[in-house]
């Protein structure tokens, strides 16, 4: 379980550093690809978990 957490939080932790860091998407104020790319990522694990939570 910790293990999955510990997936769900690096990819929130690559999305949020990659936002923080990233001058297109400070520039643009709209998610560059790279930003859309690890917030589907980080939305398909906390699916995941939720989907093997639920069953
Ligand atoms: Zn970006």
């Amino acid at each position: 379980m910790s293990t999955e957490n510990d997936a769900l939080s690096q990819a929130r932790a690559a999305y949020e550093d990659h936002v923080r860091t990233c001058r297109q998407c400070h520039y643009d104020q709209s998610p560059c690809a790279v930003s859309k790319h690890l917030l589907r990522t980080y939305n398909n694990v906390r699916r995941t978990q939720r989907q093997r939570a639920a069953g």
